[in-house]
C-alpha cells in the first residue's frame, strides 16, 4: 500500500487557487473517481513516482506517447545533445524532413505530412483541409469518439467531455455544431442514411483508427471498409484519427493493420516521443493545398520545433527495431488475461476490449462494441477500482472511458505485480 497523499493534497490546494479545477488538462483531475490527483515528480521506465515518495506501474505513459517508456536513455540524450543548439528558430531544420520521412515510412500510401504542436491542431487542421478541398461544409463524427477540443469536434465527444458529462460542450456556437453530423460507431446502416440525405455536403469523415476515447472500442470486421467505400462514393474524404493509434497498434497504425488507406490521417502523442507534437498527411494532391503550396491556411510559431523532431526521431528509430510490436503483444495480452482471471475469481463482470498495446476492461457483462454498451459499464465500480489500484501503486486512466498503454518498459514482473493487485483491488469492488 501506498505511503499516504499528504504532499499532492497540499500542492493541489493550491493548484486549485491559481488553475481552474487545479490542471491543465481536464482528463487528469480525478474527478469522476471521487478522490483529488497525486503530483508527480518524476518518471523513470515503467514508474512514475509522486511527491509523498509512492511508486506507480503506470499504464497512463502521458495518455499514449511514451510507448518506451519514462526518460528512455536514447531520447533523452538525443534531447539533452538537441537542446545546446537552441530550443526553436522558426526556420526550417533537417530534422523535420527527418521526421516527416519516418512518419511517411509507416503510411506508405501518403506522400506529404505536416507537423503541428498537438493532436487537437492536426485534426482541426485536417477538417479544414477536406473543407477547402471539397468545397463542402458538413462533417461526420462518430458518438464516444474523442479528436481534440476545436469546436466543430466537441459534439457528442468522448474522452475527459464524456467522462466530466459535457460531451456536447457549452461555448460551441450552434452554427458550428450544426455542420457536425454525428452518427454511432461501428454501425454502417445509419451512416449510410446519412449519406443518403446529406452525401453531397459532407467533406469528410472522421475517425479514430482504434476508438480509445469511449475506451477500447475495435472496429468491427468490415467497418472501416465500409466507411472508406461510403466516403469514395459520395466523394467525401476519409480522415483517420491516429493520434492514439498511430505508432501504438502498429508501426503503420490502425490504417496498416486494418489495411485502410484514408485520404487523411492525423498523428500526435508518440511521434513526438513525449514533446508536444501533432502531425497531418496525405496524398500529396491534398497536402499540396495546405499553404505555402496552395492556398489552405495552417501554421505555427512552434512547428517543427527541433526539441520535438528530435524525440520523435529518436523514438520512431528505436519502435522501428525488430520484436518491437510483438512484445508489446506479448505483455498487453498476458496482462489483459491476467486482469480478465482476477475479476472472474473475484465475481465482477468485466469485459476486456484490446488492440495491440492499448486496453480497457469495461464494467460490464456486455459485449462493448459501440458507445451504447461502452455507456453500460458501472462507473462506480470503475472508481472503487481505480482507487484501489492507486493505493497497490499502479497508476491507471482515471476514467472507465479511457484506453491502458503497455509499454517496452514493462516487463513480467510489473505485469504480475498489477494482476496482483487487480485480484485484490476487484475483491474491494465486490464487496462494496
Ligand atoms: N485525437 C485522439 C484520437 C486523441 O486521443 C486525442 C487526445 N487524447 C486527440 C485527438 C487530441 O490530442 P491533443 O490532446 O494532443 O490535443
Amino acid at each position: 500500500m501506498t505511503k499516504g497523499y499528504q504532499r499532492s493534497e497540499e500542492l493541489f490546494a493550491e493548484a486549485v487557487k491559481v488553475i481552474p479545477g487545479g490542471v491543465n488538462s481536464p482528463v487528469r483531475a480525478f474527478k469522476s473517481v471521487g478522490r483529488n490527483p497525486v503530483f508527480i515528480e518524476r518518471g523513470e521506465g515503467a514508474y512514475l513516482y509522486d511527491v509523498d515518495g509512492n511508486r506507480y506501474v503506470d499504464y497512463v505513459g502521458s495518455w499514449g506517447p511514451l510507448i518506451l517508456g519514462h526518460v528512455h536513455p536514447e531520447v533523452s540524450e538525443a534531447i539533452k545533445a538537441s537542446i545546446d543548439k537552441g530550443t526553436s528558430y522558426g526556420a526550417p531544420t533537417e530534422l523535420e524532413t527527418r521526421l516527416a520521412k519516418l512518419v511517411l515510412e509507416a503510411f506508405p500510401h501518403f506522400d506529404m505530412v505536416r507537423m503541428v504542436n498537438s493532436g487537437t491542431e492536426a485534426t482541426m487542421s485536417a477538417l479544414r483541409l477536406a473543407r477547402g478541398y471539397t468545397g463542402r461544409s458538413k462533417i461526420v463524427k462518430f458518438e464516444g469518439c474523442y479528436h481534440g477540443h476545436a469546436d466543430s469536434l466537441l459534439i457528442k465527444a468522448g474522452s475527459g467531455a464524456l467522462t466530466l458529462g459535457v460531451p456536447t460542450s457549452p461555448g460551441v456556437p450552434g452554427n458550428i455544431a450544426s455542420n457536425t453530423i454525428t452518427a454511432p460507431y461501428n454501425d454502417l446502416e445509419t451512416l449510410r442514411e446519412v449519406f443518403k440525405q446529406a452525401g453531397d455536403d459532407i467533406a469528410a469523415i472522421i475517425i479514430e483508427g482504434v476508438p480509445g476515447n469511449m475506451g477500447v472500442v475495435p472496429p468491427k470486421p468490415g467497418y472501416l471498409e465500409g466507411v472508406r467505400e461510403l466516403t469514395r462514393e459520395y466523394g467525401a474524404l476519409m480522415i483517420v484519427d491516429e493520434v492514439m493509434s498511430g505508432f501504438r497498434v502498429a508501426f503503420g497504425g490502425a490504417q496498416g493493420l486494418y489495411g485502410i488507406e484514408p485520404d487523411i490521417t492525423c498523428l500526435g502523442k508518440i511521434i513526438g516521443g513525449g514533446l508536444p507534437v501533432g502531425a497531418y498527411a496525405g496524398k500529396a494532391e491534398i497536402m499540396e493545398k495546405v499553404s505555402p503550396a496552395g492556398p489552405i491556411y495552417q501554421a505555427g510559431t512552434l512547428s517543427g520545433n527541433p526539441l520535438a523532431m528530435t524525440a520523435g526521431i529518436a523514438t520512431l528509430e528505436i519502435l522501428k527495431r525488430p520484436g518491437t510490436y510483438e512484445y508489446l503483444e506479448e505483455k498487453a495480452s498476458y496482462l489483459a488475461d491476467g486482469l480478465a482471471k482476477a475479476a472472474q475469481k473475484a465475481g465482477v463482470s468485466l469485459s476486456t476490449n484490446r488492440v495491440g498495446s492499448m486496453l480497457t476492461g469495461f464494467f460490464t457483462d456486455k459485449v462493448v462494441d459501440d458507445f451504447a454498451s461502452a455507456c453500460t459499464s458501472d462507473t462506480e465500480a470503475f472508481a472503487t477500482y481505480f482507487r484501489a489500484m492507486l493505493d497497490r501503486g499502479v497508476y491507471l486512466a482515471c476514467s472507465q472511458f479511457e484506453a491502458a498503454f503497455v509499454s517496452l518498459a514493462h516487463t513480467k514482473e510489473d505485469l504480475d505485480f498489477t494482476i496482483a493487485a487487480a485480484e485484490e483491488a476487484f475483491q474491494v469492488v465486490a464487496g462494496s
